[in-house]
């Protein structure tokens, strides 16, 4: 038995059933859910160049610290995946999540140093944004157009052996948090994938599920809804609970179960495994921790430390998952007699038309590098700021747009510049009209507002409070430089 429960049936799929799988790998192939052979090649080609990059770094630095040049070819270090691309469900225009392994006489600082030097001057890589000092330090690059997030963990190993089992729980006793982090994202694809009955239908039926969730604007991580591994996990829980189904059915299982879940019990693969010892990372308790508790659709990691990836939701953003699974569900269940095409589960959600209030956080910089910082900074504190409209009583819905959406801008007049990075205009007219030479960047994040008024209340809308307090506690962030970047609300009326 897979789970913390019996499965709930374990009949076959029916003649029909099968049929119906078949034509939803079909209709996912068509949607562009799986990748071209020649992309497939590309993404080979560049984790071995990637490997052979992390080996050539290793030895690099082994040899500056008077490690002899046949020794220091012998220490080893290896590159491995995780997330989608470990799971088999990525699609075309995904990231490939990555690790490097290094043994123990390379520190983290080697890495963002030198490692990051030979990328580089590597041909084929382009804006590379390090992130040093975040829950996992990783560096962000595109390799021939592909996105790679790249994490590094020192094992307690003086060699790195090239068959290593990522899931061996001694591994973790020498390492750091940060390392243990930055190696979690392996453990639990592997592990995940042991977790499940079939893995062949869980990759077909998480497609979809991933593809769904895309189209319906509520696949993101960062800004409050699920990410790839939320959504595999609930996928492969479903799975667990219908093991010798085909991949049909258990789609259409996951909108009624999930849709009808009592949250917040949270969605486990397996027992939550305790620290063993008094000083070790403790996984996610509800009992224990406040923090845990205030999670409210807890879908938890199976690997030790386990941890809850859904923190970041939100009282909107939970409201609008559970109204997409329960209408995807109504869908299903005509598709699975015939009266429905799976299409018609993969329509897009038009985030533009369903509000009549909308705000743009426009972030903006004078180089492109220093917009990647500064937009990455504000995307993660997004949150913080819908957490903000929520407590206004007039919203009942903050609905943020998945991505952010990137601009750049060669403005000769002030009030064009303004203009461009959401600020009020300059206030007298020969500041407007002055002159500017100057090329700026910006990206721009969309909330959506359900406003409802009451009554007894002015029909007006004053979220003035929230938004300024969200812009001056960005602003006083580490990360923020303000002699580059700049941060500006504005309110739309639709
Ligand atoms: P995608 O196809 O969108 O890239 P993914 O599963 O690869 O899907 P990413 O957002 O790229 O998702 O994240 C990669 C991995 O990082 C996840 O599979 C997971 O192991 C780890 N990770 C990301 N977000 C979280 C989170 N909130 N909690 C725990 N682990 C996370
Ligand atoms: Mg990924």
């Amino acid at each position: 038995m897979l789970g913390v429960t019996s499965p709930l049936s374990l009949a076959s799929s029916s003649e029909s059933d099968h049929q119906l799988e078949l034509d939803l790998v079909t209709v996912l192939k068509q949607q562009k859910a799986y990748e071209p052979t020649e992309k497939s090649l590309l993404r080979k080609k560049v984790l071995d160049t990637l490997d052979q990059l992390t080996k050539q770094f290793v030895i690099e630095t082994s040899i500056s610290q008077g490690v002899s040049p046949h020794d220091a070819k012998q220490i080893n270090a290896k590159v491995m995946t995780y997330g989608s691309y470990r799971l088999g469900v990525h699609a075309e225009d995904a990231d490939i999540d990555t690790v490097c392994l290094l043994p123990r006489n390379i520190s983290r600082l080697d890495f963002f140093d030198k490692m990051r030097s030979i990328l580089l001057t590597q041909p084929g890589i382009e804006s590379l944004n390090a992130v040093q000092d975040s829950f996992v330090p990783v560096m962000k690059f595109k390799f021939f157009n592909i996105h790679i997030d790249l994490v590094c963990t020192i094992l307690p190993f003086s060699k790195i052996p090239e068959n290593l089992d990522a899931n061996d729980p001694s591994l973790l006793r020498l390492m750091d948090l940060r390392c243990i982090r930055s190696f979690n994202g392996t453990r639990v694809a592997d592990e995940l994938l042991c977790l499940v009955p079939n893995v062949d239908t869980f990759q077909i039926a998480l497609r979809c599920i991933k593809l769904w969730a895309t189209k319906r604007g509520i696949y993101s991580n960062v800004v409050g809804f699920l990410g790839g591994v939320a959504w595999a996990i609930l996928v492969a829980r479903v799975c667990q609970l219908y093991p010798n189904a085909c991949a049909s059915t258990i789609v259409s299982k996951f909108f009624r179960i999930i849709g009808q879940w009592n949250w917040p019990s949270p969605v486990l693969l397996k027992t939550i495994e305790e620290a063993s010892m008094p000083g070790d990372t403790q996984p996610w308790n509800p009992r224990l921790n406040a923090r845990d508790r205030e999670h409210k659709m807890p879908i938890i990691t199976p690997s030790y430390p386990s941890m809850c990836t859904t923190h970041n939701v939100t009282a909107s953003s939970m409201k609008l998952v559970i109204g997409e699974l329960k209408s995807a569900a109504e869908i299903v269940d005509r598709v699975m007699i015939g009266a429905a095409s799976w299409n018609d589960l993969f329509t897009e959600n038009n985030f533009f038309q369903l509000y009549q209030h909308y705000i743009q956080v426009v972030v903006s910089a004078d180089d492109h590098d220093s917009l990647l910082e500064g937009s990455g900074l504000v995307e993660s504190r997004l949150r913080q700021l819908l957490m903000k409209l929520e407590t206004s009583p007039q919203i009942a819905l903050a609905h943020p747009f998945i991505e952010g959406i990137e601009d750049s801008r060669h403005c000769s007049q002030k009030q064009h510049l303004y203009e461009f990075i959401g600020a009020d205009p300059p206030a007298t007219e020969e500041d407007r009209t002055a002159q500017v030479d100057q090329t700026f960047y910006s990206k721009t994040f969309y909330v959506g507002l359900y406003v409802r008024f009451e009554v007894s209340q002015p029909r007006d809308l004053d979220i003035s409070h929230q938004v300024n307090a969200f812009v001056k506690q960005t602003q006083l962030h580490d990360g923020f430089d303000k002699r580059h970047m700049k941060l500006n609300i504005r309110y739309m009326n639709r």
